[in-house]
């Protein structure tokens, strides 16, 4: 298939981008493409035109501040899988990163396009609502941050308007005595989550659960977090028998996906399981 006609610029800047999405009503950007341009090949999008970010640097990379870590919206899942300063400080994204599709997807691919994208079975997007992290906007009125548990608004859709872009988005270090894990049951073909678990988990001495965060993928049109599993874990020292009734008692997931891979009955009873194996795998991590 062949996408429908359509114009294309490359944009320098930031301030560029977001003047030619302004100029042209229908644009949509281009970054790795691994999403944009299937859908235009099946002409589920026919954008006028495509703005093309791939050559604006400052999108791209990984810089550390006192207690934040900041990922250019450029950046490849490649580079954050195998980044020493994420793989130390925000382990969670980078070991979600290296789960995500194939050598050629994670090469390609960037964690602005796939948090832009919204599919409800990217990793990205459960990982960074798990952690906490912020998405940095820039549009025609200048910046805004928005909190990721807020950013995702629907089925494949943001709160990045039509003449915005993603410039960055921005996770906390991991502090000492903390543990996370992100696990998933995986589409066997592209790799896509049926349903994933991300579990961050912050301890205060003898091992006693000071906060612990859980996210799914997969299972609802947006990330799904689960408070009350948080809220029945505080204070508990993290047995097993702790966690798995936490799940148990308070995983609500009303109106699940269901589609020709998975049932919605079956993607709550994958959330059940693989929550409790991401928190545990997150205490495991925690206290060694
Ligand atoms: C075979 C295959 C397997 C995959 N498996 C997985 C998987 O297992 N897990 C997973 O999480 N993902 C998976 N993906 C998705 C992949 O991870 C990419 O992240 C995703 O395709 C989008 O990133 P991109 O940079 O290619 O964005 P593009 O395709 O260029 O853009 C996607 C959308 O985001 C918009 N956009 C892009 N960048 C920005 C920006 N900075 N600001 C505003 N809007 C922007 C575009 O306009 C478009 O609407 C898979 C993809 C393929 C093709």
């Amino acid at each position: 298939m062949y996408p429908s006609k359509f114009d294309y610029f490359r944009a320098a800047s930031v301030e560029e981008a977001v003047a030619l999405l302004h100029r042209h009503d229908d644009a949509k950007v281009l970054a790795g493409g691994h999403s944009l341009l299937p859908i235009m090949k099946l002409r589920l999008a026919q954008p006028s035109a495509l703005v093309d970010i791939g050559h604006i640097h400052i999108l791209r990379g990984i810089s550390h501040h006192d207690s934040t870590i900041r990922i250019g919206a450029l950046t490849s899942h490649a580079t954050i899988a195998s980044s020493d300063v994420l793989r130390r400080d925000c382990p969670l994204l980078a070991e979600a990163a290296g789960h995500i599709g194939d050598p050629q997807v994670r090469n390609k691919g960037t964690i602005g396009g796939n948090i832009a994208h919204a599919d409800p079975a990217s990793d990205l997007p459960a990982v960074l609502v798990a952690l906490g992290a912020s998405i940095h906007i820039a549009g025609p009125t200048g910046e805004r941050n928005v909190a990721a548990v807020d950013f995702f608004t629907g089925l494949l859709e943001t709160e990045v308007g039509d003449h915005e872009i993603i410039t960055a988005v921005q996770v906390p270090r991991l502090q000492t005595a903390s543990g996370t894990g992100y696990v998933k049951f995986e589409h066997p073909a592209s790799g896509y989550a049926i349903c994933g678990a991300a579990a961050v988990i912050l301890l205060d001495r003898g091992h006693v659960c000071r906060e612990a965060h859980l996210c799914f993928n997969g299972v609802t049109d947006t990330p799904h977090p689960a408070p009350g599993v948080g809220a029945a874990l505080k204070n508990s020292t993290l047995g097993d028998a702790d966690i798995e009734r936490a799940v148990d008692d308070n995983i609500q997931i009303e109106d699940p996906l269901g589609d020709v891979h998975a049932s919605g009955e079956y993607r709550v009873e994958l959330a059940r399981v693989y929550g409790q194996r991401a928190l545990k795998l997150a205490r495991d991590r925690a206290i060694s």
